[in-house]
């Protein structure tokens, strides 16, 4: 088990019992000799329910990985207008976000120990960003961002090295922006970075438009993001600011809605550290996504140290 579900309280005792009831489970599968491969698949399922549980968990308070309080205005909204799942239309049982436990549960969490990506790219989490980006439906990305924001804030529970000082997000293009009237990674971040407690940070912009990488192969994906993204000039002097007063080198997570190569996060991480190498202020950045598909690797983080 990679997820740090040892946090005490209510959802470990969930995870325990689940660990238990794994091992018998597996067990009973076994024919002869040859035990029947379903140990991993399973283990996934098992898994998804025990990051499930801490993050129902977390979102109810029961949880040490909660470490930020709402605001009032936001806790107010939810008063005055009861959460409803997005997923079944039922009613939002874990208060905090629309979406109720038991969709919670089957949804596809990410079975890795990778603390910035929060699902793999399948249904029916791919149809909420679908709903997100194309319909213009912002309801999936109070989710989307709060799950994802609590997912970093239970591995920095942990470790506390791992919790990021802001959250960048992967900027659109601002012609792209105007046709949209939202830009989703930038709401996924205000959403992810108001669980986390740390800043959102405009720190990147689209220096060109680019081809929609879903229509592109991997090796095209990587030319038509090469170069698309450039820091904000007010970037370096943010950085230095921040550098000052955190601990360095400042760890920085970098969001975008979904990743499949892993291209535009790499490109958007490229111009944030050329950023931090001009300034002087060494930095690491952490790709983070809501969504990965399942054959896409560990996610990178990269360290800038100027000398
Ligand atoms: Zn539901």
């Amino acid at each position: 088990m990679l997820f740090p579900v040892e946090v005490a309280g209510f959802g470990a005792c969930i995870v325990q019992r689940r660990r238990a009831a794994s091992g018998t489970a597996a067990g009973m599968f076994r024919r002869g000799s040859e035990p029947v491969n379903l140990r991993t698949p399973f283990r996934s399922t098992i898994e998804s329910k025990a990051i499930a549980a801490v993050l129902a968990s977390a979102l109810t308070g029961r949880s040490p990985a909660r470490t930020v309080r709402l605001p009032w205005h936001v806790r107010f909204g939810f008063w005055l207008l009861p959460p409803r799942c997005i997923a079944c239309g039922g009613e939002g049982d874990l208060g905090a976000i629309d979406l109720c436990a038991a969709c919670l549960e089957t949804w596809p969490h990410r079975a890795t120990g990778e603390p910035g990506i929060a699902f793999d790219y399948r249904e029916p989490v791919a149809a909420a960003l679908r709903a997100l980006k194309f319909d213009g439906d912002r309801r999936p990305a109070r989710v989307l961002g709060t799950l994802l924001g609590l997912r970093i804030a239970t591995f920095a529970a942990r470790d506390r090295s791992s919790m990021p000082v802001a959250i960048v997000p992967v900027a659109l293009h601002a012609e792209r922006r105007r046709e949209r009237g939202f830009d989703q990674a930038l709401l996924l971040a205000s959403h992810a970075g108001r669980w986390l407690g740390v800043p959102v940070c405009q720190w990147l912009r689209r220096s060109r438009m680019t081809q929609p990488q879903t229509e592109l192969g991997a090796a095209a994906r990587r030319d038509n993001v090469r170069d698309a993204f450039v820091a904000v000039p007010t970037a370096a002097f943010a950085m230095k600011k921040m550098a000052a007063s955190a601990r360095v080198p400042l760890r920085i997570a970098l969001l975008d809605d979904v990743s499949t190569t892993g291209a535009t996060l790499a490109a958007a991480s490229a111009a944030l550290s050329a950023a931090a190498s001009a300034a002087g202020v060494p930095l690491q950045v952490q790709c983070c996504a809501v969504a990965a598909t399942a054959k896409s690797s560990a996610m990178p983080t990269n360290t800038t140290n100027p000398t």
